[in-house]
């Protein structure tokens, strides 16, 4: 059956994590997620800017500003996802990436800023990528996947105007 994989980034700032979070977002469309959900104010630049991607290269993706990560948090629990956070401090991710797997619906959050403790608190798992910090977008990409086991990389989106192929390949 087909995983249902939604992001929530957490803590967007308006200007200074602009660049970051629509990477966070190019990255969720293309390992496989079908959307994200924003907390922050809602930035229409952003959300055009994925969306003319979506135009040109295919698929679906959804972007959502709320205000809440609480609100969001709850109302996609009450339809089945389960929570994964991803954070140095969770637990590594080669060994529990193998119960995530048997998850049908999961929302994956990344943060930002500090990210505040009710986070891990209210989610089912909380997942480290390393023991290192480094990047929601690093993070975001290697979960990904490892929940996919690579077989986003080869997916197919639906109405691309532009599709590489071998014959754009270089080298
Ligand atoms: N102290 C943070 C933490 O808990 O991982 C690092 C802050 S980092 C600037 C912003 C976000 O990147 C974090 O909220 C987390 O989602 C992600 N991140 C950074 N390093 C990570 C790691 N080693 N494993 C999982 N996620 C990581």
């Amino acid at each position: 059956m087909e995983k249902g994989v939604v992001v929530l980034r957490y803590g967007h700032r308006p200007y200074r994590d602009q660049r970051v979070t629509t990477h966070c977002c190019l990255v969720a469309r293309a390992f496989g997620a079908s959307g994200i959900i924003i907390q922050g104010e809602r930035d229409r630049m952003l959300t055009e800017t994925i969306q003319k991607i979506t135009k040109k290269w295919g698929g679906q993706f959804k972007v959502e500003f709320k205000k809440s990560w609480q609100k969001a948090l709850k109302a996609l629990k009450s339809r089945g996802y389960k929570a994964v956070h991803l954070t140095m401090y969770g637990k590594p991710v080669a060994r529990e990436i193998k119960k995530i797997m048997k998850e049908k619906k999961i929302v994956v959050i990344i943060g930002s800023q500090k990210v505040e403790i009710g986070v891990y608190r209210e989610s089912d798992y909380n997942i480290a990528i390393g023991k290192q910090p480094h990047s929601e977008i690093a993070a975001l990409a290697v979960f990904l996947d490892r929940l996919f086991e690579g077989e986003e990389l080869e997916k197919r989106f639906s109405n691309a105007k532009i599709v590489l192929t071998e014959k754009n390949e270089k080298g």
